[in-house]
């Protein structure tokens, strides 16, 4: 039996189980669309918070920001989106398949460098090595053209020129053109970052693999302002910051993350050093996230187009000089899905016999502190007066803890289920509970083991756990 994780189990296991549904799904869905249900939404939000406290609130160099989603247009020309922000898009001939000429060169005949090349290059290599088309296996493919990945829409009642807007293609620029008002509001002094949560937009040619690239995803973006003198052992110190959040905080896999750094010919043109942060997924290594060296290519570039100066005044010197930015960025739907198939386990409880087949549990090991509930309360029957005790002390921890009460099936059946949620603890209220010793049965989720520990001590008990 295979047990190792696939996209297909953690596909499957999201939408039985309530954390993700296909989007639009009762009138045959929206491509590569996707709802977080009960159970994601939790997590999603849980690994939002965990990212604000880490690099927000238990930092005196962080503060936050929430932008606009629509921004002047100007804004996007000034970055470079309007200009560079493309893929090569071909179309295949015979079923229309819509494809990216660059990835086609990487993945079927190992070309390097496909940064470098033209469109009109691009095109002519696909066509001379009669490159198949990947859906339908015909080797004839329109010429490459260049797609600019930004989503348009229109503001106000006028669909013209002039009313039309980006659907913002990144946070970041966001955080740039608000510079000037968080630094004179809060008057931080260098370095110091400001970051910010929220959704993004890109219309993606090649989307795929469940939530890894969608269309429409969120980010948790910092932009960090430093002296140009002093941007290296700060630039290492985030690198450092990124690998606690994986390993410690997020409590993922250490050998299921790499650092790669992009060569001269992968860096966007606004970067001196990147480095991604990649994730061993089912489908290979991907990048999960990333951390750029921007210069001061954003705020000189906004400063031109919009007239403003974006410029720091030295206190110590007096003098004034433009900030350069490093940007430690984090996909926090690609986080999620790290978050499911690195938590993910078929445990063999019991072993085959000649009668019965082996007994598989699934298992989601999340850390605690990202676990969508953190205790299920479980009556050991739908009965008084266990339904009752259970009830009150489900109405007690629920003031502390995003908790569930779950009183239908057998036990077995309610543990399973938790186990499938990667709800840290069981607590069952049985007749000893309420007869005799005002105690409660923990299940622990990773180990099955149960301890009795005493009604009124639940609470420190859960405190603890998620804590650490
Ligand atoms: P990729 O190379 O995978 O397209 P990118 O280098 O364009 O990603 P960035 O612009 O650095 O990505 O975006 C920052 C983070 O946002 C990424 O590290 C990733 O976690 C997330 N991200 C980017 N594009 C998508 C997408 N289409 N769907 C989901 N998450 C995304």
């Amino acid at each position: 039996m295979n047990t190792s994780v696939t996209m297909d189990k953690i596909v499957s296991l999201c939408k039985r189980r309530g954390f993700v549904f296909p989007g639009s799904e009762i009138y045959g869905g929206l491509a590569n669309t996707w709802d977080y249900g009960p159970y994601g939404v939790e997590l999603i939000n849980n690994i939002k918070k965990t990212w604000w406290k880490t690099f927000i609130q238990e930092r005196e160099d962080m503060v936050g920001v929430d932008a606009a989603i629509l921004m002047n247009p100007r804004v996007w020309e000034a970055s470079g989106h309007v200009g560079s922000f493309t893929d090569p898009l071909m179309d295949c001939k015979k079923c229309h398949e819509r494809v990216r000429g660059d990835k086609l060169l990487e993945s079927k005949i190992g070309v390097e460098d496909v940064v470098k090349l033209s469109l009109k290059q691009i095109s002519e290599l696909v066509h001379t090595h009669k490159i198949p088309c990947p859906k339908c296996g015909a080797c004839d493919f329109t010429e490459a053209r260049s797609f600019n990945l930004m989503f348009r829409t229109y503001q106000g009642v006028v669909e013209d020129s002039a009313a039309m807007v980006y659907m913002r293609p990144e946070t970041a620029q966001g955080i740039f053109v608000n510079f000037k008002n968080v630094q004179q509001t809060t008057r931080k002094k260098l370095p110091f970052g400001i970051g910010q949560i929220g959704k993004a937009f890109r219309n993606e040619i090649t989307p795929g693999n469940f939530t890894f690239r969608t269309r429409e995803f969120e980010q948790m973006e910092i932009e960090y302002f430093v002296k140009e003198a002093e941007w290296k052992p700060l630039y290492d110190g985030w690198r450092e910051s990124m690998n606690n959040f994986f390993v410690q905080t997020l409590g993922f896999k250490k050998d299921k993350m790499r650092w790669r750094q992009h060569d001269d010919n992968e860096l966007s043109h606004y970067s001196k050093e990147t480095w991604d942060v990649e994730y061993e997924f089912p489908f290979g290594w991907g990048e999960l996230w990333g951390i750029a060296y921007r210069t001061d290519y954003d705020l000189k570039q906004h400063t031109k187009f919009s007239g403003e100066k974006l410029e720091y005044l030295d206190p110590e010197t007096n003098e004034k000089l433009v900030p350069h930015c490093i940007e430690p960025t984090f996909g926090v739907t690609r986080t999620a899905l790290v978050a499911l198939l690195d938590a993910y386990e078929e445990e063999e409880v019991s072993p085959a016999t000649d009668v019965k087949p082996a007994d598989v549990r699934i298992v989601m090991h999340f850390k605690p502190s990202i676990a969508p509930i953190k205790a299920a309360i479980l009556p050991l029957m739908k009965k008084e007066p266990l339904a009752g005790k259970a009830r009150e002390l489900f109405a007690q921890l629920k003031k502390n803890f995003m908790v569930e009460y779950d009183e239908s099936g057998s036990i077995g059946k309610r543990y399973r289920r938790h186990d499938e949620l990667g709800t840290p603890f069981c607590i069952t209220i049985d007749f000893d509970t309420v007869e005799k010793d005002d105690c409660v049965t923990i299940r622990d989720r990773d180990t099955m083991k149960q301890e009795r520990i005493k009604l009124s001590e639940v609470k420190e008990y859960m405190q603890r756990a998620i804590e650490t």
